[in-house]
C-alpha cells in the first residue's frame, strides 16, 4: 500500500515520541495542517500504550487497523481521527490491546466514523482530475458558469472529464459527487461539433446541484427540486441549450 512511497521526512520518530509517526499517505495539502494534531494524538497513545508506530492514511475503506509487526505496535488510522474526543482514544488503545471491555470499542469507532462522516471531504487528487480536453478546457467554462451563480461556496468545487462509458441507450452528460464535490462532464461532448454553451449549460446544471440540494422526506428524494428548476431557467441560453439537446442527442447515442 505505501511501498510505492519513499519515506522521507516521514515514518520518523518525532521529539516527544517513541515509535514512528508516517503522514506519507496524505495529499501535501492535507499532511501540512495534519501534522501538529498527528504528533499529539501520536503522545497520547503512547502516553497509554508504549512505543507505537502511528500510521495516518487516507484509506476510507479500513479507518481504523491496529497489529503487531515485528514487536511493535503499530496503528493505522484516518486522518478523520486526527482530533479525537477522548471516548474514541480510549477505544482506539483497548482495541489495539485486544480488550473488549465494557462496551465493545469497535461500535464507540463505528457511530464516531458514522457521525463524522459527512463532515469529511473527500477530495479528488489534482493527478486525478482531466479538465483539459481537446476542445474545452473545462475550469475555464467551471469559472464562467460560476460566475452566473456568484455564490461564494462554490469556490472549492473541482471539474474533470469522466470517463466514456458506450454502449448505453442514454447518456449522461454531467454528474455531481457530493462528497468530493466534482463535476464529471461526459468526455462525448469534447467535440468541434458541440457548441460551448452547450457545455457549459451541463456545468452550470450541475454547480446547481451544490446550490440546492435534493430534498428528502420519508418517501421521496427530489433532486431537481422547484427552486433548482427555477434557477436552471436563469442560465442565460437556456432554451437553446434545451433545443440544440434534443436535436443531437440521437447522434451522441448513435457513437460507436
Ligand atoms: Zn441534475
Amino acid at each position: 500500500m505505501n511501498e510505492r512511497r519513499s519515506k522521507g521526512e516521514d515514518g520518523q520518530t518525532e521529539e516527544g515520541t517513541r515509535g514512528s509517526l508516517d503522514l506519507s499517505d496524505l495529499a501535501d495539502a492535507r499532511r501540512g495542517e495534519s501534522r501538529q494534531p498527528a504528533r499529539r494524538l501520536h503522545r497520547t497513545l503512547e502516553d497509554h500504550l508504549g512505543t507505537v508506530d502511528l500510521v495516518i492514511t487516507d484509506n476510507r475503506r479500513r479507518m481504523v487497523t491496529t497489529r503487531f509487526r515485528q514487536e511493535r505496535r503499530e496503528i493505522r488510522l484516518h486522518h478523520m481521527f486526527l482530533e479525537p474526543p477522548t471516548s474514541v482514544v480510549e477505544a482506539v488503545v483497548k482495541l489495539s490491546r485486544g480488550e473488549a471491555g465494557d462496551g465493545d470499542p469497535r461500535e464507540t469507532l463505528r457511530s464516531y466514523i458514522r457521525t463524522n462522516r459527512e463532515r469529511i471531504q473527500f477530495r479528488p487528487a489534482d493527478d486525478e482530475l482531466k479538465p483539459k480536453g481537446e476542445h474545452f478546457d473545462l475550469n475555464r467554462l467551471l469559472k464562467r458558469a460560476r460566475g452566473l451563480l456568484d455564490e461564494p461556496e462554490l469556490d472549492d468545487i473541482a471539474i474533470t472529464w469522466g470517463r466514456d462509458g458506450r454502449g448505453s441507450k442514454t447518456i449522461r452528460f454531467g454528474s455531481f459527487d457530493f462528497d468530493q464535490r466534482l463535476i464529471r462532464v461526459h468526455p462525448a461532448l469534447d467535440e468541434d461539433w458541440v457548441p460551448r454553451y452547450f457545455v457549459e449549460f451541463i456545468i452550470y446544471h450541475e454547480l446547481l446541484h451544490a446550490v440546492c440540494p435534493p430534498e428528502e422526506d420519508q418517501q421521496n428524494r427530489r433532486i431537481h427540486t422547484d427552486e433548482f428548476q427555477r434557477l436552471e431557467k436563469e442560465f442565460p441560453r437556456y432554451e437553446e441549450a434545451m433545443e440544440w439537446e434534443s436535436e443531437h442527442l440521437q447522434r451522441f447515442l448513435n457513437r460507436t
